[in-house]
């Protein structure tokens, strides 16, 4: 066969665009899920095995459970059931002893291909019906001896990510193509090393994920693979450290009159967390070692308010600060957030976007409108005279000049990149000095993640609501009468005024701006369920200033109902939006479904947040998410619940991207962590010998995230 000809050629940097027999709709498929080369695949690892090791004898079988049947069938047929039009495959199985019934809905072909007397592995649910007993909708395998020589039935089914236009089992024929290279694959990690930490070899951890015969098998493998990924982000963090170890930042010295008659001065009391993080942000900045600090609480938890004494505290000393925000609309809201903060104070704030020139001394509010007005702006950030400057990129691309900027602090951090804070370095005005960074962000970060990923950077946490705040009820909605509720109490809300988001998710990985999606979904929400009612929808193919301006009618109240797609944060303060639909909720990690909750509520007025799953491979386990999520409303404590349960890419998400994706390490193994820490400290010194160029190959990522630096 020719095909024999090209297998005996493949490399792990062969592309899998020259291998024969993958389709065009494969390699778009693969490619979606990042998948170029024979080496993307071989560490493409299966999340989860269905388990064919341990199976059930017939007459031990229990409804409610999950059960691994090895029978044979005694009889099969195929049917359609008229009033509800499903295609239904009933059979009898024996396992020699007992029978049992076995039905499966709407896989037609099973009638076909199940053979009378043939033996089979079933894998699945058994409940009680009517009559009796019974396996419904089984995974199904050959269990034969024939069907084991083809080696292609594994005791541990290796299940891997996928998606539309690659079926699970094109996925694990497509791997086990490559068996006899996995088997032979190179291992750049000296044995020395290797063997001193008990790891297996690559090629064998290779195998035994993807072919375990066994569990212990599989669990070495793993393990192999996790110290590697891990070891892989510990080289990363050392060398970031050593990069910002580097830097020098100006020494802020602590002005404790000034701040504490500043704190004073709020128009609300601290809460303890925001304490405690303001006063350890002041006392970073009195070193020279650059801070670098992360600043995490919910929407609403009051990072601005740590911000603004942060910021108080270096204009006391002559410092100015910036404060970037990732859109034109959240720019402004902290321009007002701050000039109501520091209403009684002498120091001047200055906001600089491309629509916004203002400023403001004392509560007192200038336009600086035309262009005279934005040169006199810009000469009072250049002279210092504006102590703290809000801005978006815009300000960066200007080049504005700074006379001394002191401290940084960006909102939202991932959406600032590199080059962004190169710039503002560039520009701080202070010769050779980088600005001590103050990152702010709302997505919870567990902390055994965030010691893990982010290595030595600081973390402070602020974790207690500030008083007064509405808990958000929240709805589950699981059928046709739940989607009905949410939006009559839509069309409620509106009529009296008030507003509604609605999230949308991507349903097509093509459509990765959401247009699509965001489209259709707002299109039937006008005619069906909304009808009457003023629709606006918000998606990455929209321009920028048409996003803003979408945002705006939305901010100031004329946009009723605003459908948007999840990539678009709605980081603004919409006190009057009372209501967060989320469709497809199923879709969203529960960290991710916290952050779109608490977009409202934000108001006087009580706030609901439905969730719509859209239709679902596991309902039971969706619903078991979805109700939690309702019952909690701590955004830390889901963050956790979502690293347990769906791994860290969840709570990073993509916007996070810049690491490497986890794919075999549990961060919660802080046994193997030391061991990468330790591992990662040993070799950093030797990498760039010429002998080590593979093993640097290896374990060299690419991290672009931005407070690491
Ligand atoms: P976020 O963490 O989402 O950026 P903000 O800093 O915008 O939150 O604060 C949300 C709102 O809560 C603001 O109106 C702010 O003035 C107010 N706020 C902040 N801290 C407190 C506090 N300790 N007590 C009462 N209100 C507070
Ligand atoms: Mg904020």
């Amino acid at each position: 066969m020719p095909i024999r000809r090209r297998e005996t050629e493949i490399k792990p940097e062969t592309a899998l665009a020259e291998l024969t027999g993958i389709g065009r709709a494969g390699l778009t498929a693969l490619r979606d899920l990042g998948l170029t080369t024979v080496g993307d695949l071989a560490f493409h690892i299966p999340y989860r095995y269905d388990d064919f090791l341990a199976t059930t004898p017939i007459a031990e079988i229990e409804p409610g459970g999950n059960v691994t049947v090895i029978a044979s069938v005694v009889r099969v047929s195929g049917r359609r059931s008229f009033r509800r039009r499903l295609a239904m495959t009933e059979a009898i199985v024996t396992d020699g002893k007992d029978e049992i019934g076995v039905i499966w809905f709407n896989q037609p072909y099973l009638a076909k291909s199940l053979r009378q007397g043939m033996t089979y592995r079933f894998a699945g649910k058994a409940s009680r019906t009517k009559y009796g007993i019974r396996l419904v909708n089984p995974l199904v395998e050959r269990a034969d001896a024939e069907a084991n020589a083809g080696g292609y039935l594994r005791p541990l089914m290796p299940v891997y990510p996928t998606t539309r236009g690659l079926s699970q089992h094109a996925m694990r024929k497509l791997v086990r193509r490559f068996e006899t290279l996995l088997r032979s694959w190179p291992d750049p990690m000296p044995d020395a090393v290797r063997e001193s930490r008990h790891l297996i070899p690559l090629s064998k951890a290779l195998i035994g994920i993807h072919f375990p015969e066994s569990w212990p098998q599989e669990k070495a493998a793993r393990r192999r693979l996790a110290f590697d990924e891990l070891l892989r982000i510990q080289l990363a963090v050392a060398k970031l450290r050593e990069i910002r170890e580097q830097g020098n930042a100006p020494e802020v010295p602590f002005d404790e009159a000034g701040v504490k008659s500043f704190v004073k001065s709020l128009p609300f009391i601290l809460t303890d967390d925001q304490k405690k993080a303001a006063w350890t942000a002041i006392r970073d900045m009195e070193r020279r070692l650059p801070m670098n600090r992360l600043l995490d609480g919910d929407v609403g938890s009051g990072k601005t308010a740590v911000a603004a004494i942060a910021m108080a505290n270096a204009a006391a000393a002559g410092f100015q600060s910036a404060l970037m925000a990732p859109t034109e609309i959240l720019a402004h809201q902290h321009f007002h957030t701050l000039t109501r903060l520091f209403a009684d104070r002498k120091e001047r704030i200055a906001l600089w976007t491309n629509s916004y020139k203002l400023s403001s001394v004392g509560g007192r509010e200038i336009d600086h409108h035309g262009r005279s007005a934005t040169r006199e702006l810009n000469a009072a950030i250049a002279s210092g005279e504006a102590d703290i400057v809000i801005g978006t990129h815009a300000l960066i691309e200007a080049g504005v000049d700074f006379r001394a900027l002191g401290l940084a602090v960006v909102d939202e951090q991932h959406r600032f990149g590199v080059r962004a804070r190169r710039l503002i370095t560039e520009k701080s005005g202070l010769e050779g000095l980088t600005p001590h960074l103050l990152s702010m962000t709302a997505t919870p970060i567990p902390r055994s993640l965030a010691l893990t990923i982010f290595g030595d950077l600081d973390l402070s946490l602020l974790k207690q609501k500030p008083a007064g705040r509405l808990p958000i009820r929240t709805e589950v909605g699981f059928d046709d009468a739940g989607r009905v509720r949410a939006y009559a109490h839509v069309r409620a809300e509106a009529a009296a005024g008030r507003q509604t988001f609605v999230v949308c998710p991507l349903i097509d990985p093509s459509d990765k701006l959401g247009a699509a999606s965001v489209t259709e979904l707002a299109e039937r929400l006008k005619t069906q369920e909304l009808a009457g009612i003023e629709v606006g929808v918000l998606h990455g193919r929209l321009k920028a200033d048409a996003k803003e301006s979408i945002m705006r009618d939305f901010v100031e109240g004329r946009l009723p109902v605003l459908v948007a797609t999840s990539v678009i944060e709605v980081g603004v303060d919409v006190s009057n939006a009372t209501v967060m639909v989320i469709e497809g909720a199923e879709r969203f990690g529960l960290a991710q479904l916290h952050q779109f909750r608490g977009r409202v509520g934000r108001g006087a007025h009580a706030a609901r947040c439905f969730l719509l799953p859209g239709s679902t491979g596991d309902a039971e386990e969706v619903a078991r998410r979805l109700k939690e999520f309702a019952r909690t409303d701590d955004g830390f404590a889901l963050a956790e619940l979502d690293l347990k349960m769906r791994g860290p890419g969840e709570i990073l998400g993509e916007r996070q991207s810049g690491f490497p994706a986890l794919k075999a390490a549990v961060l919660t193994d802080l046994p193997l962590l030391a061991e990468a820490k330790a591992v990662a400290s040993e070799i950093v010194g030797v990498l760039d010998a010429p002998k080590n160029t593979a093993l640097k190959k290896y374990l060299t990522v690419e991290v672009r995230e931005v407070h690491l630096e």
